[in-house]
């Protein structure tokens, strides 16, 4: 069973290829097979299988960019998609909800992130990609 921390639903739903690490790029792109073809997952509200592959990732669950940073992302993530840590989803569950995010959502759970910055990832990028996930590949 693939474990997604919140914030991640984004991440993995705008990743294009770029990352930290050749390792994490590769463990990224495994994991969206996964979510291409509709697979389920375990929420979290913590370090998880992309996490796993990151060189940032300290012992004890922390994280070199910033622990709470990151929780507190996780943690809006949640809120915006109306989910709860600990439960199991199917990508296409979520879909609708990241097809119909708003601008200020996006803002609360990507507003600080570096990769928004470099312009990588864009509300409009998720809309697209939640409109994708709501026909998965199979
Ligand atoms: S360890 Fe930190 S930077 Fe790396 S994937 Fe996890 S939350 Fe992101």
């Amino acid at each position: 069973m693939i474990r997604l921390r919140g914030h991640h639903l984004f991440c993995l739903s705008l990743f294009a290829g770029k990352g930290y690490s050749g390792d994490f790029v590769k463990n990224m792109r495994n994991i969206q097979k996964q979510q291409e073809t509709d697979g389920s997952f375990l929420l979290l509200e913590r370090d998880d299988d992309v996490c796993l592959a990151c060189p940032n990732l300290l012992p004890g669950s922390r994280c070199l960019l910033g622990t709470e940073n990151v929780l507190d992302r996780d943690r809006a993530a949640i809120e915006v998609l109306g989910l709860a840590a600990g439960e199991l989803y199917r990508w296409g569950e979520i879909a609708e909800r990241l097809a119909g995010i708003t601008e200020e959502e996006f803002e609360v759970v990507c507003g600080k992130c570096r990769w928004k910055a470099e312009g990588l990832c864009s509300r409009e990028k998720l809309i697209e990609a939640g409109k994708r996930l709501r026909s998965p590949k199979g």
